[in-house]
């Protein structure tokens, strides 16, 4: 960034996020205040760590010292993974979280620093040069010591003189929200809307609230855009999902083989397995063994316990004392589980299938005529993910595992609707119901944001309201 841009009160687009969906990162300039809205890891499609490396090792654009608070809307890594480097750097403020965000994260920012420490080892090896881990585990306890858990949402928090803000439901995630950030001083207030990723405006998935639209009136409002393209509108409803699962399962139980979800340790394990509960638990000619095989899966399975309550908490207790599940979190067990050959249901991450357990359940499954693998959701947009090629390689005879060919023979299906993102009419619903002056249009490809701002205009203008719409760029500044 320019060093003249650099200057005076204003918005400032830093992260990866304003040109693509991962690494979220805004910097706000107010007065004396500087506060950044996450700070999260990019996460490169590219098989080779080197891009993501080079990005998220990348110089801050500011002083991590000048930083007061950061604000972490949702535990996704994409939102909260460099959080451990910026303390590392000398941050010495406030993290601003609600308290089953800062749960969940402090699980995710553990993982991440094993990963990231193995890609610095990997890269190291692979260019003849050290690269240094971007952080290790005890950033990460140190990073927890400095987070503040808000726990209230609809509620206006005063944390200084110049800065307040209030949560807002969400759906994305359990912990998630929506951030109203209201910063005052003797010449102005503004008020900035940032959504981070929205989930469903009516949402199927269990364990969270519906998301909000807000009323209240915001200057500018920051909304994500990841499926803001129609292209990847899908007219199913979970329903059709659930039934389809279930026909799914019960066609491979029959035929003796074992069905296999890559899936996401926070959110869509959890969710999957309850569904699989639901349809199957009062069924008592089901016997086949419900795995949960990830380290990962498990230790968030575990937070799910501690952080529900009420409603929530006892349909996840039942789902956990549902007699047919197992969670496997030892690697000698997950072993053994792999090497058995017992028709079996198994949950593993990760959901794209790049690394973890699920990558060994592939290489053993995917050449059994008898099995299927199940995906739910987003599975990548290129080749590199093994996701991707499992669903989009169904007519050749191999797909490549860790640079073996392994015979292509499982039968695979994707469920479309597991989704923690909003869905396309939703973004238009919510994008073109606001009170607001400017509209811009974050964590989305270019194609995504071009085509939601092209309709929300639309959808404003119907909904009589005028408000500009706006498609972030990188290092662009709004000045407030
Ligand atoms: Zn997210
Ligand atoms: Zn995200």
């Amino acid at each position: 960034m320019a060093k003249k841009k650099y200057k005076g009160d204003g918005i400032y687009f830093l992260g990866q996020s304003s040109i693509d969906v991962t690494g979220s990162q805004y910097l706000v300039k107010f007065g004396n205040r500087q506060i950044l809205l996450e700070c999260g890891l990019h996460q490169s499609s590219s098989n080779d760590y080197l891009d993501s490396y080079k990005v998220n090792s990348a110089k801050f654009k500011f002083n991590p010292k000048e930083i007061n608070y950061v604000f972490i809307c949702h535990a996704h890594i994409d939102h909260t993974g460099i959080l451990p480097r910026l303390v590392k750097e000398g941050f010495n403020g406030k993290i601003i979280a609600t308290r089953n965000t800062s749960k969940i994260m402090k699980s995710l920012l553990m993982n991440c620093a094993y990963i990231v420490q193995d890609e610095a080892r990997v890269l190291s090896k692979r260019y003849h040069r050290e690269y240094k881990p971007l952080f290790d585990e005890c950033d990460v306890l140190k990073t927890m010591t400095m987070v503040y858990e808000y726990d209230d949402y609809d509620t206006i928090i005063k944390l200084d003189d110049e800065v307040s803000f209030q949560w807002l439901k969400n759906a994305h995630c359990i912990g998630s929200a929506q951030l109203q950030l209201i910063l005052q001083n003797n010449t102005k207030t503004k008020k900035i809307l940032y959504t981070s990723d929205i989930g469903a405006l009516h949402t199927k998935n269990h364990y969270v609230p519906d998301t909000e639209i807000p009323e209240m009136f915001s200057d500018i409002t920051l909304m994500e855009s990841t499926y803001g393209s129609d292209k990847r509108l899908s007219n199913k409803t979970r329903e059709f999902d659930l039934d389809h699962l279930q026909a799914a399962v019960n066609t491979i139980i029959e035929r003796k083989g074992s069905v296999i979800l890559p899936c996401f340790s926070f959110s869509r394990t959890q969710e999957l397995l309850t569904n699989l509960y639901l349809i199957y638990a009062d069924n008592p000619s089901f016997r086949t063994p419900v795995v949960v095989d990830s380290k990962l899966s498990c230790e968030i399975s575990d937070i799910y316990s501690d952080i529900l309550s009420g409603t929530d908490y006892n349909l996840w207790e039942k789902v956990l004392s549902w007699e047919n599940v197992m969670f496997i979190s030892e690697k000698e067990i997950s072993q053994n589980n792999l090497a058995d050959n017992t028709p079996k249901i198994i949950l593993s991450s990760s959901g794209f299938c790049t690394n973890g357990r699920i990558v060994n359940y592939l290489k053993k499954y995917l050449q059994d005529e008898k099995s299927m693998i199940i995906f739910s959701g987003y599975v990548g947009d290129n080749p590199s993910y093994l996701s991707y090629r499992i669903k989009n390689y169904s007519n050749r005879s191999t797909i490549s595992i860790n640079k073996e060919q392994i015979p292509n023979k499982a039968d695979c299906i994707t469920l479309s609707t597991f989704s923690s993102h909003a869905n396309h009419n939703d973004l238009i619903k919510y994008g073109s119901s606001l009170n607001t002056n400017k509209l811009v249009l974050v964590h989305g490809s270019e194609e995504s944001k071009k085509c939601l701002s092209d309709k929300l205009k639309m959808a404003i203008s119907k909904n009589d309201k005028t408000y500009k719409v706006v498609c972030a760029n990188k290092d662009m500044v709004i000045h407030i």
